[in-house]
């Protein structure tokens, strides 16, 4: 029999945790090499009833179901790639295409279904996951769905579950697993020696410039023919690039190549040693790629080219320098790419990645919802002060590593009812816009107040506005002047002047002078302006704000409108 690694356990354990509550679709997340067929054999094993385990290609099937029978348990297969169509057997692995077009008698009687690589289902009516997954429930309305995965998100959808269990809202669509019942990270697995520690190094030498690629289509990836464009107009960076790789892997094992196209995997390939290089790409006939793959592993061949065939399924822990010369428009493609060259082996101490692309992915926090604001922007930690969730933004920080600013919107921390399991999200709003008909707190991008559907003012759409109108000015502000003035009847206010980069300035006025004004100085002025909005400054009177201006942020632009003799500021745009 085996033995679960402490991590195994833990994640077969949530699962059941998490049925035993409720019937709504779960999934953990693995990372590549985390061992996955492993927990999909003890909670095939331990369940009660009988269990379908769905993969979309035949390889992962083949894989699973080795892996389990491998224990001595007996299990069928239901592909037709495999040439097996088993249904009597109390575990099924199955490939997706085949048990789609099963009999319905084969779909009697499960209550357990796990989906592997179960980013690539959606809720849409029309594909076979929904088509079989109707079915199965139709049989079993108690049917629980488990998905397992490496990268929990797909391009153009974003996150494929809406809560996580350490308490966070992912999303707020509706998607079809609801919660992620358990996580490994890249990270944890890498510090506890699981897998290599991967050396990133961006750009060695040169490297091609992707920037110009733009998302096309439904499932919003590059077009190989935009590619191919790109790689010939910066042709002569090819052979620095090949040079590199082979002086950088120089004391190295097995290097894996990735390229954009054929064209560029056969360039790519007479330039490197021929008597140890070989290139796979989908044409290549299947006993020529098994005899390629089997002296690579045998380390015959040291560097291996291929065209996104080598990216699920493949296994040789020895390569530790992974070079990557395609540009990479998924995080999930990403990181199955730098998967193939974290695995441990004997020897091995570390895996460098060569990253020629310029796409800067990080391995470790990949950009999912937010893109980076700006170039300084990382990562920092910003508690809540309602719920003391930690929320994770993209923010500015010092040379201390304190946190000047941050561009988080909303609390994501949630928490899950233990009787109804009904998730409630906090109410906590870092930013945002106040209905002027309802005085609900919506997100700064919300074009429709949440509270009374009215419409809110979209900025991006005023901004248009503003630049076509002969009585509108769209400032660009450089910096901003805080001063104390006097009125007509001595009264102490506050003047605000923001210049631009030829000395014209527009300018604001607040009065501090009182409960009220100091209220409506608050939601005015300093929830917009304040870099950390979280730790909003006590503001009694106009010393308490000019004292404070290192906190305050210039916006992006301003649009003012002319009233009368001066100019009115009417709106900020933030970043
Ligand atoms: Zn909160
Ligand atoms: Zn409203």
């Amino acid at each position: 029999m085996y033995k679960l690694r402490p991590y195994q356990t833990e994640a077969v354990q949530s699962a059941v945790d998490h049925f035993r509550h409720q019937r709504s679709p779960a999934v953990i997340v693995l990372p590549t090499g985390a061992g996955k067929s492993l927990v999909i054999a003890e909670l095939a094993r331990i369940a009660k009833g009988r269990v379908l385990v769905l993969a979309h290609v035949k390889e992962l099937v083949e894989q699973n179901y080795g892996k389990y029978i491998s224990y001595d348990l007996s299990a069928g297969i239901y592909s037709a790639g495999l040439d097996r169509k088993d249904s009597a057997e109390k575990v099924i692995f199955g490939s997706i295409q085949s048990v789609a077009r099963a009999k319905r008698e084969f779909f009697a009687a499960f209550s357990l279904l796990i989906i592997d690589e179960c980013h690539r289902v959606s809720l849409a009516e029309d594909t076979q996951y929904a088509q079989v997954i109707r079915i199965l429930r139709a049989a079993n309305p108690k049917l629980c769905i488990l998905g397992l995965t490496a990268t929990p998100y797909r391009l153009g959808l974003g996150w494929i579950y809406q809560y996580h269990h350490r308490g966070m809202i992912r999303t707020e669509q509706e998607r079809f697993f609801k919660k992620c019942v358990y996580e490994l990270s890249l990270a944890t697995m890498i510090n506890q020696g699981y897998l290599t520690q991967p050396i990133k190094i961006d750009a060695p030498v040169a490297c091609y410039d992707f920037s110009q690629l733009k998302l096309s289509g439904a499932q919003g990836s590059f077009a190989l023919a935009e590619v191919e464009k790109v790689l010939k107009d910066q042709s002569r960076v090819t052979p620095v690039i090949v040079e590199n790789i082979i002086d950088m892997a120089r004391d190295r094992q097995g290097v894996m190549i990735f390229t954009s196209s054929v064209r560029h995997a056969e360039e790519i390939f007479k330039l490197l040693p021929q008597e140890m290089s070989a290139v796979v790409v989908g044409e290549t006939e299947g006993s020529q790629r098994d005899a390629i793959i089997h002296r690579f592993k045998q380390r015959e061949l040291k560097f291996l080219v291929n065209v996104s065939v080598l990216t699920t399924g493949f296994d040789a822990p020895h390569v530790d320098v992974i070079a990557v010369l395609r540009p990479t428009e998924s995080v999930s493609l990403y990181q199955q790419i730098v998967g193939r060259g974290l695995r441990l082996s004997p020897g091995k101490e570390d895996c460098l990645i060569l990253d020629y692309t310029g796409q800067g992915h990080d391995l470790f926090r990949p950009e999912i919802e937010d893109s980076r604001p700006c170039a300084e922007a990382q990562i920092v930690i910003v508690p809540c002060p309602l719920c003391n969730y930690d929320n994770e933004f993209w923010g500015l920080v010092d040379d201390e590593g304190e946190i000047v600013e941050h561009f988080g919107r909303k609390c994501k921390g949630a928490t899950e009812c233990l009787e109804t399991f009904k998730v409630e999200r906090c109410s906590y709003f870092f930013r945002s816009k106040l209905c002027p008909h309802c005085d609900t707190e919506n997100d700064i991008a919300a074009r429709v107040c949440s509270g009374c559907n009215e419409m809110l003012v979209d900025p991006d759409k005023s901004l248009r506005e503003a630049m076509s109108l002969k009585d509108a000015h769209v400032m660009r502000p450089d910096f901003m002047e805080l001063h104390p003035r006097i009125d007509r009847r001595q009264q102490e206010f506050l003047e605000i002047r923001y210049y631009d980069c030829d000395g014209n300035h527009l300018k604001e006025f607040h009065y501090l002078n009182g409960k009220a004004s100091i209220r409506a100085f608050n939601y005015g002025f300093l929830r917009m302006h304040l870099r950390r909005p979280e730790a909003a400054p006590e503001i009694a009177g106009v010393d308490d704000v000019i004292s404070a201006q290192h906190l305050l942020r210039l916006p992006m632009f301003i649009i003012a409108r002319k009233k009368k003799q001066f100019w009115e500021i009417r709106e900020k745009v933030f970043l």
